[in-house]
């Protein structure tokens, strides 16, 4: 059976998008398209074999074309990509330039692949921070599918423009494009193959996320560029590395921003973070050896579960991590750790601290 009206996928969309338009200009909503598709919840990055068979005779689409759509992101695990929306099949953060450029072109609003990954946090064509998608659905305005929020349709000039994102996040974005699909991350960086430069996010993305003591924000908390005002915290009460990606994929695109830029600082060739300092402030003083940063954040236990942790990463990320461990001063650390309790934070204080800043902590098993 053909459907009466098909859209073709546009390059570089989503499975999960694609069908969204499809189901709407056959007047159905995406999640009732899907289960007259499949059965049980489908995985529109894996469809099954009679998914992509159903899908290819209603819409005329070639298999090999849908099976491009699920599988943007072929070098990433499942636990760097996104879970979709509850009922709506959405996915990830859009760029509000683009859905304004979709509209003037008498598209639909769609969304790419990679916006299904936890690191796209940016637009590479607008160079634009992307917009969280929570809050937004799936609306069908009888000739155009539109994300909107509520019953306000959005778009039409009223979705908010968003800042342009650092240089830092930028070159951050391409890099993770790059290793997304197999590729070297570029010549700025410490790593030069894909697979490492993912083992290093990986095994940084926690770290990056802890807490050295109470009411201390995290090392990548101070690598957000909206600031803290009227934003919850995240950060990871106890050192876990596993699960950190799980508990990131929950997060707003600003948090997840956050984290790839502080993990960006740290592997980036030294040269490269120099040069960039130039061009803009960064959240920490250039060091010689920028895990110095990260390190000197972390209390004594935490750079031992670090150091534990960089057994198996490629030797030009352990060898400046663990330098700079061995180069830190745990004493004097925790001393001034201590002072710095003693001058800034009382019971009272904190607990003020705690209600103005809406602190909130996840804890991973
Ligand atoms: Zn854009």
């Amino acid at each position: 059976m053909r459907l009466p009206l098909a859209p073709r996928p546009y390059a570089g969309e989503a499975l999960s998008s694609w069908v969204a338009r499809l189901a709407a200009h056959n007047f159905v909503d995406a999640e009732t398209f899907w289960a007259w598709l499949g059965e049980g919840p489908v995985d529109d990055l894996n469809p099954s074999t009679e998914v992509v068979h159903r899908l290819s005779e209603v819409s005329g689409i070639s298999h090999a074309d849908i099976k491009t759509l699920a599988r943007p992101l072929h070098r990433l695990r499942r636990d760097h990509i996104l879970n979709a929306l509850p009922n709506t099949g959405l996915r990830g953060a859009a760029c509000a330039a683009c859905l304004v450029e979709n509209e003037d072109a008498e598209e639909d609003h769609w969304l790419t692949g990679f916006a299904a990954s936890i690191w796209t946090v940016t637009c590479p064509r607008h160079a634009r921070h992307l917009l969280d998608l929570r809050g937004f659905d799936w609306q069908f305005d009888g000739a155009k599918l539109r994300l909107g929020q509520g019953q306000r349709l959005g778009g039409g000039g009223r979705l908010r423009a968003a800042t342009p994102p650092s240089k830092l996040l930028t070159i951050c974005g391409a890099a993770f494009r790059r290793v997304a699909i197999g590729r070297s991350p570029g010549s700025a960086w410490r790593i030069g193959n894909a697979g490492d430069f993912l083992k290093s996010i990986d095994a940084l993305a926690a770290p990056v996320c802890w807490r050295s003591g109470t009411g201390f924000a995290s090392f990548a908390r101070h690598f957000d560029e909206a600031g803290s005002r009227g934003r919850e915290s995240f950060y990871i009460s106890e050192p876990f590395s596993e699960g950190v990606l799980a508990a990131l994929a929950g997060e707003h695109v600003r948090t997840r921003a956050s984290v790839m830029a502080a993990i960006g600082h740290l592997l980036l060739k030294p040269d490269s973070l120099t040069a960039l300092a130039r061009e803009q402030p960064l959240p920490f003083d250039l060091r010689a050896n920028a895990f110095s940063n990260l390190v000197e954040f972390l209390n004594p236990a935490q750079r031992a579960r670090l150091t534990q942790g960089s057994s198996g990463l490629p030797d030009c990320v352990r060898e400046p991590l663990r330098a700079a461990i061995s180069e830190a001063h745990p004493i004097e650390f925790e001393s001034q750790l201590f002072r710095a309790h003693e001058r800034t934070i009382s019971p009272q204080n904190l607990a003020e601290r705690r209600n103005s800043e809406g602190v909130s902590s996840i804890s991973l098993q």
